[in-house]
């Protein structure tokens, strides 16, 4: 039988395996089972050529028992309801992992960016945040950036928002420019605090990073960064790939080069390919198995699974995607020597600075980079002395840590609002 791919039935299976392991009160499985709401949205954008198309949308916003929903919004032309549930599900427990006070959301809307005009792009999202107004804000539920969507759409949500609502809600959104309110670091977020986990991973395991052989499977926002602040630590970049193809050097690859690289790595210019001297060409699935120290998948999910999960020859694991492993991919690398650092710990980092932004926002007091970047430090490396501990408690994997870390701080919650038995 082909294995199951659907992220929705993953997040269930992860929470129930974890709320087995900690013997929890079933009503806890009942509640985190599910979404506690989701919206799915149709709305009309006027295209260039003056015809009217019906996008759909969504937003899902999983548990608020330790606040207000959390999570981004994506641009993906396959995007399901299911995808968004689960992505939803997953943001609970980052934020709970970290100690941040919010639940879980995660919203988006089903459609290719690359087939929209710049014009037409804002008029989506404007149309999508018309649809989903009456059930987000900065006490609700506050979007961010994900797949496909960055700062400048983030600040066309803030403003679309604010117009509805009559006057300027910085707060109702994270991870805008800066000159509305965005936070320092913030771009950075995600892969610093990657960064943060693997160098606290590399110090268990006696693995010096000056010098280690690094793969990043992904060159979006988190690939791109990822490959910039481990070159500055040290490391050396081996290969990276985006959808299209890869890169390869044994001896590293030039990252003053790649980093320059916005789009795909494998993009024509005018004059062709861009050259990569030194460089061999390599498939997105060979990098998977490369001869490594840190693999990275920064990608999407789904890329991990009971086919290829066997052929990893990393020492660690960094998950900076969301969903990257598969049920099945996870049962085999719980088999094999490496050292998982699982996405809801790994990519944790991008929702902690939208924390320290909101916070920022609700108190028009604004912070340094340094301190941005000094609290997301903080933060990353007692979230992951918190699971590595629990994992040496309970005699468990990494992921089980994680997903037991979550639960035990949504259950105590659920427990004191008087929602359990
Ligand atoms: N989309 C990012 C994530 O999956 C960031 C979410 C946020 O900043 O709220 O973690």
């Amino acid at each position: 039988m082909s294995e199951n791919l659907n992220m929705f039935y993953a997040a269930q299976k992860q929470i129930k395996d974890a709320c087995d392991k900690l013997k929890c009160d079933p009503g806890v499985y009942e509640i985190l089972k599910q979404p506690a709401r989701v919206l799915e949205v149709s709305f009309p954008v006027k295209m260039d050529d003056g015809s009217i198309k019906i996008f759909t949308g969504y937003r899902s916003q999983h548990n608020d028992a330790l606040g207000p929903a959390k999570g981004g919004l994506r641009f993906s032309p396959t995007l399901t309801l299911d995808e968004t549930k689960a992505l939803s599900m997953w943001m609970t427990f980052k934020g709970a992992i970290v100690g941040l006070p919010y639940g879980g959301g995660k919203g988006g809307v089903a459609c290719d960016p690359k087939k929209l005009s710049p014009r037409e792009k804002e008029a989506v999202t404007r149309g999508y945040i018309r649809a989903i107004a009456p059930i987000i804000g900065p006490m609700q539920d506050i979007p961010a950036p994900d797949v496909a969507t960055n700062a400048e759409i983030m600040g066309w949500v803030m403003d679309e928002y604010s117009k509805i609502k009559g006057y300027n809600s910085f707060a109702v959104v994270t991870g805008k420019p800066l000159i509305l309110g965005g936070s320092q670091g913030r771009t950075q977020a995600t892969a610093l605090g990657c960064c943060f986990v693997i160098r606290e991973a590399a110090k268990k395991l006696g693995i010096s990073l000056k010098g280690a052989r690094i793969a990043i499977q992904g060159w979006g926002n988190a690939g791109n960064n990822l490959a910039t602040i481990l070159h500055e630590m040290g490391a050396k970049i081996i290969a990276v790939s985006d959808l299209n193809g890869g890169l390869y050097s044994e001896q590293g690859l030039d990252v003053a080069t790649i980093v320059k690289v916005d789009g795909s790595l494998m993009q024509k210019t005018d004059a062709g390919l861009i050259e990569y001297p030194g460089a061999t060409k390599i498939s997105n699935g060979d990098l998977l198995a490369i001869d490594c120290d840190v693999l990275i998948p920064a990608a999407v999910e789904n890329q991990i699974t009971g086919d290829n999960a066997g052929k990893i020859r990393a020492k660690i694991l960094a998950e900076a995607a969301n969903g990257p492993t598969t049920p099945e991919g996870n049962e085999i690398l719980k088999t094999m020597d490496v050292f998982v650092l699982p996405d809801i710990l790994a990519s944790a980092g991008g929702v902690t600075v939208s924390y320290f932004e909101w916070v920022q926002n609700l108190q028009s007091y604004y912070w340094t980079k340094e301190e941005v970047n000094q609290r997301l430090e903080q933060k990353m490396v007692a979230a992951f002395e918190n699971v590595y501990n629990f994992s040496k408690e309970y005699s468990v994997d990494m992921r089980s840590a994680a997903y037991m870390v979550g639960i035990k701080q949504l259950a105590d919650a659920m427990k004191a609002r008087g929602w359990l038995s």
